[in-house]
């Protein structure tokens, strides 16, 4: 739980503001765009005026194509220096990509975060590594300012939930995320379509991709690491975006003789996105966070300039201190 009087200070500040602007960490997951456009519709439904974003990329996951985007504006259109700025499951201002200037130029700045590796930045932090999701913390914040959470409001926290517990299996899957999850379907979001959209489909470009992917996997016994690289080339053959290969890293952490996964996403400006999971054993958030990355425990992320293949060495190189 986030102390009462610090939701206090925020909800003040939030409420205190005619206009809100959102954002989101760049290449958002559920937890990012299901929080940030929940509170959207919830300040919306409030007679705020409200904008939300996300740093280029600026393409919404096709397995999140049912969150509503009516709220949503392109990096370009996003407030250069806004009044009061809100800002969802980013644990610094880099996360933002070019949306960080506009933190940085904003009145007030609120940070609704769970992330360990949270660096305490912005006016205000609502930042809680106990909380399951960003959207527990949303949840929190709501019930303070009085603002009801309406079915599409539930929708989009219950998709928060569902995807940062792993459809409630991970470890951080706690008393409070199941309370939350109750009340939401008490409200009308419905766990069947959520996981039907974000697991049970995807584009079949996806399994030609996925197929490729995996056939190329390395298996480091020593390292007990798996990995993989995939390029934004294999994408483009393939007809699919990087929004459609979230769930790619679930499969390839299977492999039982592997503690840490490693998918390595080399996209087209030569940038590659190392998502990073571990079984249990290794600390992977303290280890993204110490190649300049961060995240959590067992699912981190860390982004290079240069070759996959050297990228992938970086970890390999730090497994042990972080065990
Ligand atoms: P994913 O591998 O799904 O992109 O990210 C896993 C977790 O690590 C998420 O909580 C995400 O926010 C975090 N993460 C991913 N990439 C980065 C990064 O470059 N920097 C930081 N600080 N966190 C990241
Ligand atoms: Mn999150």
């Amino acid at each position: 739980m986030i102390d009462r009087q610090l939701l206090e200070k925020a909800a003040a500040a939030i409420a205190g503001s005619k206009e809100l602007a959102l954002a989101c960490h760049v290449g958002p997951d559920g937890d990012a765009l299901g929080s940030m456009v929940g509170f959207g519709i919830a300040a919306r439904n409030a007679g705020k005026g409200v904008v939300a974003g996300f740093g280029s990329p600026f393409a919404v996951p096709g397995t999140l194509s049912f969150i509503p985007d009516d709220l949503l504006v392109d990096p370009d259109s996003f407030p250069e220096a806004p009044e009061t700025m809100v800002v969802f499951d980013a644990g610094s201002p880099d996360r933002l990509a070019e949306l960080g200037s506009s933190a940085g130029d904003s009145g007030t700045l609120v940070v609704i975060d769970h992330h360990v590796t949270n660096e305490g930045f912005g006016d205000i932090g609502l930042v809680d590594p106990e909380a399951a999701a960003t959207g527990v913390i949303v949840a929190e914040l709501l019930d303070v300012l009085g603002w009801p959470i309406t079915t599409d409001i539930a929708t989009c926290l219950l998709t928060a939930l569902v995807t940062d517990t792993g459809r409630f299996q991970y470890a951080n899957t706690n008393p409070a995320a199941l309370e939350l999850a109750a009340r939401l379907v008490g409200a009308g979001a419905r766990p069947d379509l959520i996981s039907q959209k974000v697991y049970e489909e995807a584009p079949f470009g996806y399994l030609k991709v996925a197929g490729a992917a995996l056939s190329r996997a390395e298996l480091d016994l020593a390292a007990r690491m798996v990995s993989t690289i995939i390029t934004e080339q294999d994408l483009d053959e393939a007809g699919v975006g990087w929004g459609d290969i979230d769930n790619l890293i679930n499969t390839l952490r299977l492999a039982e003789e592997a503690d840490v996964a490693v998918l390595a996403k080399v996209h087209a400006d030569g940038q590659v996105r190392l998502s990073v999971r571990s079984r249990g054993d290794t600390d992977v958030g303290a280890l993204a966070a110490a190649l300049g990355g961060g995240g959590h425990r067992l699912a981190a992320g860390v982004t290079f300039d240069g070759p996959p293949e050297k990228a992938i060495d970086e970890v390999r190189a730090r497994l042990e201190e972080y065990r």
